[in-house]
This record gives C-alpha cells, sequence and structure tokens, in this order.
C-alpha cells in the first residue's frame, strides 16, 4: 500500500475518532477508558486489557457545555465536556481525569455531576516534582488508579501485564518520534499536519494496530526500525523550521496552516506532542518507571518551579531542534499558558530568538487572521532573522 493511502487511513481515524474504540469494543466486549493528555500513564489501562482512549476536545459549536462552564474555561474542557454532553463519548466506561490546572480540577466534579453513569477518575498531579514529598504523591495515585481499574475490570493487574504494555507503548512512542524527525528531515514527504494526524491517531487506536499500521508506513516511506527516534541536528532544506510551544494545539486545521505558510515543526513540548512522546523509561518495577517518567515530564504551564527553569529549557530544546522561532499557540483562556509567557518570550528575546504568538480555540474563530500572521512570521524567518 503506498505511503499516501496508509496516510489516508490515518486521516480517516482522527476524522471519524470514536469510531475504532467503538470497533474494538463491539469486537472483544472490552472496557474503553477515555483519558486526557497528557500526563496518565495509559500503560495502566492497557495493562487492564482495556482500550485508552485519548479526549481532546471537538470542533462544532458548543450549545451545552456552556451551560456548566464559563465562557472563560479554555475550549479544550469546554469542547470536551460537550462531547459528553451530545453523547459522542457514550462507549466509554471510564474517564481519567488529570487534575492539571485549575480549570481541569473543577472539570472532574462537572463531570461526574453531569455525566452520573460514567465512572470518572480524578488523578493528582504532583506540581513541584523537585520536593522530595513528589516522588511519594506520584507513586500513590498510581497505585490508586491501579486500584480503580482493578476494581472495574475485577482482577489484578499483574507486573508481568503492566511491563507488557510499557514495553508495547515504548516502541509505538519510539515509532512516532521516528516519523517526527522523518518531518523534520523531509517535510515535503512527511507535512507537519501528516505528523500531528500520526500523533492524534495513537491515541485512538489499540496499540497493536497502531504499531502495524506505523511499520507499514515506515516501510513505504523507507524509514529504517533502526534509525534515532531521537529529534535533533539537520533540519530539512525548504521550509523554516519552528519549535511549537504550548498546550493543546487546535483545530488540528492549525497544523496545515504552518505548512502552507512554509513553516515544518522541528520541535514542540505541546501535551499532545512532544509531552505525549516522553517514553517510560527502563527498570525492573514497573511501577517506579511510571512514577520516574511522570517526574521527568518537562516543565509545563501547571507544571512548573522555579527549580524547574522552563524558559532555560525551552532555549535548550529550540536549539537542539535547530529551530529558527517559536510559534506559541495559545488556546484562549489558558491560564497557565497565559502565566508562563512573559517570561519565555523574555528568555528568548534575550537569546535573540524570534517568537510569535498566536491564540486559537477549539472553534477555528480566528483561523484566517492567523494564516496571515503564520505567512508573515514565515517571511521574517526566511529573512535571515535569527538564523
Ligand atoms: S492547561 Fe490550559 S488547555 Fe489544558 S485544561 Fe488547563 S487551561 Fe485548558
Amino acid at each position: 500500500m503506498e505511503a499516501r493511502v496508509i496516510l489516508d487511513l490515518f486521516y480517516d481515524i482522527v476524522k471519524h475518532p470514536w469510531q475504532a474504540a467503538r470497533n474494538w469494543k463491539g469486537r472483544t466486549g472490552g472496557l474503553v477508558i477515555g483519558w486526557l493528555p497528557a500526563d496518565v500513564p495509559e500503560e495502566l489501562i492497557m495493562a487492564a486489557g482495556a482500550l485508552p482512549v485519548g479526549i481532546l476536545g471537538g470542533e462544532g459549536l458548543l450549545s451545552r457545555a456552556d451551560a456548566h462552564l464559563p465562557v472563560w474555561a479554555c475550549s479544550f474542557a469546554r469542547s470536551s465536556l460537550e462531547l459528553g454532553l451530545r453523547g459522542e463519548l457514550d462507549f466509554l466506561d471510564g474517564l481519567v481525569m488529570p487534575l492539571t490546572c485549575d480549570t481541569l480540577r473543577l472539570l472532574a466534579g462537572i463531570w461526574e455531576h453531569c455525566l452520573p453513569e460514567l465512572r470518572v477518575h480524578p488523578y493528582l498531579i504532583a506540581h513541584q516534582v523537585d520536593r522530595p514529598s513528589a516522588g511519594k504523591l506520584v507513586r500513590a495515585e498510581i497505585l490508586r488508579l491501579k486500584r480503580a481499574l482493578e476494581k472495574l475490570i475485577g482482577r489484578e493487574i499483574t507486573g508481568e501485564t503492566l511491563k507488557a504494555a510499557i514495553e508495547l507503548n515504548r516502541s509505538c512512542k519510539q515509532w512516532l518520534k521516528r516519523f517526527y524527525n522523518w518531518h523534520r528531515l523531509h517535510p515535503e514527504a512527511l507535512s507537519g499536519e501528516d505528523l500531528f494526524v500520526l500523533l492524534r491517531a495513537a491515541t485512538l487506536l489499540p496499540k497493536e494496530d497502531l504499531l502495524s499500521a506505523l511499520s507499514a508506513l515506515a516501510g513505504e516511506l523507507g524509514l529504517e526500525p533502526g534509525s534515532s527516534p531521537e529529534t535533533s541536528g539537520a533540519v530539512g532544506a525548504g521550509k523554516h523550521p519552528v519549535y511549537l510551544s504550548g498546550s493543546v494545539a487546535a483545530p488540528p486545521g492549525i497544523f496545515r496552516l504552518l505548512d502552507e505558510a512554509g513553516l515544518a515543526v522541528a520541535g514542540d513540548d505541546l501535551h499532545h506532542g512532544g509531552r505525549y512522546l516522553v517514553p517510560v523509561g527502563e527498570g525492573s518495577d514497573p511501577i517506579e518507571q511510571l512514577a520516574a517518567r511522570q517526574l521527568a515530564l518537562p516543565p509545563t504551564g501547571y507544571l512548573n518551579s522555579p527549580q524547574a527553569d522552563r524558559p532555560g529549557r525551552l532555549i535548550k530544546e529550540v536549539r537542539r531542534a535547530g529551530a529558527r522561532g517559536v510559534i506559541f499557540l495559545h488556546l484562549r483562556f489558558c491560564e497557565p499558558e497565559n502565566y508562563d509567557y512573559y517570561q519565555l518570550n523574555q528568555a528568548l528575546e534575550r537569546e535573540g530568538i524570534p517568537s510569535l504568538r498566536v491564540e486559537t480555540d477549539f472553534q477555528g474563530s480566528s483561523l484566517g487572521q492567523i494564516r496571515t500572521r503564520l505567512e508573515a512570521f514565515a517571511e521574517m524567518l526566511g529573512g535571515g532573522i535569527g538564523a
């Protein structure tokens, strides 16, 4: 099958995001557990024999969620709730909600109130991961989620099944990272939009199916299984490499605008991008491995402390990725990202790295204006600023 045909299948999965889960449930009779990005350990859900499905907002108009959430709640929170209220997520047997920011902390209770038949599991996040107590909290939360899943499936999640789930997910993420690198080197063969479609599909498909589809695509593109999954080094010619920073980039059409403006994604810290791709490391105790991943996740708007030095890390990552500029993709009313922006921007300015901040929402209300601003930014990068 040609690469484009396989990619079209991935596009189809993303266009009908819940179909794969519905099919899987119909075929296997297994449980489907939704999760909100990006700090939930999917591997525990997989080890429970359930299908983890990433809930990442929706593009339709908001009609019901606004009765429960103020308009100044971010559109990720509002449009995700809208999906639930419209019955689009009726295939879910449970939902794991990470208590990342103030919005999601409140949202867990609202979901429980509005959809009492859905089992919502609030998953506590350690916000200052460099504190000695953080490790204890993270481990306790992982074990609490494990117990909740065990109660749901009526049996124990063994260390062996958890190890197998970790292995499988690590393989998937390694492939995704290779595709990321491929996009950096050959943006004409695998566009930014293609890349983020693969990343989104990765949270929707059963991982075994994902792995075989990614391997098939790799074969068609000529990507070696042994090639480095690290995204660093040279960036393909003909496009301006940029680094994307933010929480959730929406609507998905934003990636097409980046492609059309001549920009290639050299790296990112998005919750459904680079942050999701952080794999669980090696080890002998799977609970410890999951905890170590959680503690090693990079600083983000809701996970920050003076020691974490988010600005310093951003600059390092921008340089490592070979990006010539940074685009802040901020969801409207995403408070954590808004708070961090000033500090991050100041740090970039000091380093002479150009940046652009665009505000988006899932309803794509200002895409026309964003297109013009992206084109102007690409033109500026082409003029050698920050080269
Ligand atoms: S981090 Fe930002 S985008 Fe994510 S739920 Fe909180 S406010 Fe919304």
